[in-house]
């Protein structure tokens, strides 16, 4: 799905490298997150050892995998990266993790899409550093333990709750990052500005950040989309009217909202007068994956008040009426 406003990664983003921080001090937000790392960071590399294993999860484009590189340029160890549904075979991971160096990260994106069979050799390792492989097959099979390097898993996913209790528990530092308060959006987008070379009023940034869903790779996006509108309008500095002209032509809304949010909660109104609706219903309404409605779609609209998660479904709150410029019905909460 190629969507302007979803924190998911999409082809433009390769470009991504040229604002990613590489170091915890030039990263903005998720203080916690950061001290916590701050604290384990020094204190295994004072000890000379592997890092604990990390879990990092939260909706897409907030940082996982910047934070994962961070963690491993830190540390002054080696990093590789792949992704639950790239690792197809046990092979592949042992191929992976036997070609590890001691102390190294290994970074695996939506490790919840791991196949069981690669998720039962991981808890070996990760506990063990050990690797239990069945080489050959039938009679003649037989078990075959490896010694691994000693080294730091570093997991992302959207939602913990995605993830098997025993690989969830073998993680020793869970993290949960949130969407970024506009404040640090408005230094994100700031810094971008600037290693994009091009002059920005502070009301320009603001503008942008306001509408990049409290989510980092969002605002690099936009900044980008804006940076080539004022090019070619031929305006410099960007300004909030210049800011608010290019993101209007996108059909960002003054809330970050796009056409795809303002279709889901029109479905609700319109179609399940408000709520509350299950989310299978939803989906199907919307012709969407139900993972992308829960991952993508709801967690800002949820933070934002907008709608509201009740055991019988999804419902609109008042904000979310108001919102789209209807009346709420009087019993709508929120
Ligand atoms: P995730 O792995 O959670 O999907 P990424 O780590 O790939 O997210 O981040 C997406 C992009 O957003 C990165 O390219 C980076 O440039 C930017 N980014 C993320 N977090 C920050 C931050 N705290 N400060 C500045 N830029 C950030």
């Amino acid at each position: 799905e190629d969507r302007l406003l979803s924190g998911e990664r999409r082809e433009e983003d390769h470009q991504d490298g040229s604002l990613r921080p590489r170091r915890l001090d030039d990263f903005t937000g998720q203080k916690e997150v950061r001290e916590n790392l701050d604290v384990f960071i020094k204190a295994a590399s004072a000890r000379e050892e592997a890092m604990d294993h990390v879990l990092f999860f939260g909706p897409p484009g907030l940082g996982k995998t910047t934070l994962s590189q961070i963690v491993a340029s830190e540390l002054g160890v080696g990093f590789r990266a792949t992704s639950g549904p790239v690792i197809a075979k046990a092979g592949d991971l042992a191929a992976l993790l036997t070609n590890l160096q001691p102390r190294d990260v290994l970074f695996i994106d939506e490790i919840h899409r791991l196949n069981p069979a690669v998720e039962e050799i991981l808890y070996p390792a990760m506990e063990d550093f050990q690797l239990d492989l069945i080489i050959g097959e039938g009679p003649a099979a037989r078990s075959v333990r490896i010694d691994l390097p000693p080294f730091t898993l570093v997991g992302a996913t959207t939602r913990s709750g995605l993830l098997t209790t025993p690989l969830r528990d073998r993680f020793g530092i869970p993290l949960r990052l949130r969407f970024y308060e506009p404040e640090e959006l408005v230094s994100i987008v700031a810094r971008g500005a600037r290693l994009l070379n091009f002059d920005m009023t502070e009301e320009g940034a603001m503008e942008i950040a306001r509408r990049s869903r409290g989510t980092p790779r969002i605002a690099g996006r936009l900044l980008r989309r804006v940076r080539d509108f004022a090019a070619v309008a031929e305006k410099s500095p960007v300004d909030k009217f210049i800011a608010d002209a290019a993101l209007t032509r996108l059909e960002v809304d003054n809330l970050g909202l796009d056409s795809q949010d303002r279709r889901y909660l029109n479905c609700i109104a319109s179609n399940y007068g408000g709520g509350p609706v299950g989310v299978d219903t939803l989906a199907a309404a919307l012709s969407e994956e139900r993972d992308t409605i829960e991952d993508v779609i709801e967690p800002y609209l949820l933070q934002q008040g907008l709608i509201q998660r009740t055991p019988r479904g999804r419902m609109l709150g008042v904000k979310g009426f108001k919102h789209l410029g209807l009346t709420p019905p009087r019993q709508a909460g929120g």
